[in-house]
């Protein structure tokens, strides 16, 4: 087998993971749609496989890639980005610990910390990220086992500084766990950086094609990773065959996706900052974003994610995505299609009156691979 480790990120991308398959010659790693293997005498496996919860190729084909492309040892895929952190969450976590989560997490991240973790006696503190010194204080030496980030966030687009926080978690004894889902391998290596854990919903833009629920989780060391692939066959929530094999296909064009994502975006928030009934743009490339310094230090480019309030409240932004027609009303994110939504009724609905409320007026895209000039035209129409 061919080591891709050498190769560039586009290469491993469509490579890694991914030797044509020895049997039939078939360059793309079949669906493997089984459960069971036959062995040769009582285990006596031919291939390592005896059971598709514990291990199935086309699966091994997609983990190998994740590993590859965020440039650590072991990758692991799930059946959502959800049962990604739930196995680790319980793998890194045990009754009595704590951990420290942004104050703008994912909401389904909240929500398992809140109401799933909590009640085993894992306690969380929600902090701003981005000021280290807080993170500091609110770091409970000799329990806290995970400081837990995402950046950019979802949907102000904050970004934190990986390396700082690395520092800070490692100082403690603890790990430092990244959600990579909005910059994508493709624009920031979390792993690189100092960070231990990185988690994926694999669902937007690795998948790419808003066709499939998925997770993973990618670690530099050897020893977590053995434990954390333990946990996934103890646990089982893997995902099948074929949404593993829709992942691998979608991650092989990751790269040219991503710096379409990234120009798009850009052009629509050239539209946005000088729009007359637009108050305030989120995007890390601004040079007046908040993280624009850490975002220029830490990422490849600035991602397909753009969030703004208009200056018509609350029902001017509801107004809005339901007026343009080229975006999709939807919720999710890093498809090919461009989406438009309101987080505070859609995405954020559940954050309502929590640390994680969102401004009324704010409207989140996630800006698809569509002709630029279709884009821009119907926000133009859209905001009047
Ligand atoms: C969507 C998302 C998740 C959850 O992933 P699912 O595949 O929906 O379970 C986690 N983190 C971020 C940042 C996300 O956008």
């Amino acid at each position: 087998m061919t080591t891709w480790d050498q190769a560039g990120f586009e290469t491993r991308a469509i490579h890694a993971g991914q030797e044509p398959d020895p049997q039939t010659g078939a360059v793309v790693p079949p669906v493997y749609q089984v459960s069971t293997y036959a062995q040769d005498g009582v285990g006596g496996l031919r291939g390592g496989y005896e059971y598709s919860r514990s291990g199935n190729p086309t699966r091994t084909a997609l983990e190998e890639c994740l590993a590859s492309l965020e440039g650590g040892t072991r990758g692991l895929a799930f059946a959502s980005g959800l049962a990604a952190e739930d196995t680790l969450l319980r793998t890194v976590m045990a009754p009595g610990t704590h951990a420290i989560i942004g104050n703008d997490a994912y909401g389904g991240t909240y929500r398992i910390f809140a109401r799933v973790a909590e009640p085993w006696g894992v306690e969380h503190t929600p902090v701003d990220l981005t000021d280290l010194d807080a993170v500091r204080a609110a770091m409970r030496p000799g329990s806290t086992r995970v400081i837990w980030a995402e950046t950019p966030t979802n949907p102000l687009l904050t970004v934190v500084d990986i390396a700082a926080l690395a520092q800070i978690a490692h100082e403690a004894g603890a790990l430092l766990v990244v959600d990579n889902t909005f910059a994508s391998p493709y624009l920031q290596q979390p792993l690189a950086l100092g960070a231990d854990v990185v988690v994926h919903s694999t669902t937007k833009y690795l998948g790419g094609h808003s066709d499939v629920i998925g997770g993973g989780l990618v670690v530099a060391d050897a020893e977590l990773g053995d434990r954390l692939a333990y946990h996934q066959n103890a646990m089982g929530s893997v995902p099948g065959p074929w949404d593993s094999w829709l992942v691998l296909r979608g991650i092989k064009t990751l790269g040219v996706r991503m710096d379409r994502h990234c120009s798009n975006a850009k052009a629509i928030v050239d539209l946005l900052v000088d729009h007359p009934r637009v108050t305030e743009v989120f995007y890390p490339g601004l040079p007046g974003h908040r993280g624009h310094e850490v975002a220029a230090r830490q990422m490849r480019d600035y991602g397909g994610m753009v969030s703004f309030r208009v200056a018509g409240g609350e029902q001017e932004a509801v107004d809005l995505c339901a007026r343009t027609r080229v975006f999709t009303l939807g919720e999710s994110l890093g498809g090919v299609e461009s989406l438009i939504e309101h987080p505070g009724r859609m995405t954020h609905a559940s954050a309502a009156g929590s640390p994680l409320e969102v401004p009324a007026d704010l409207v989140r895209l996630s800006v698809g691979i569509e002709s630029i000039d279709d884009l821009v035209g119907d926000l133009k129409q859209a905001l009047g």
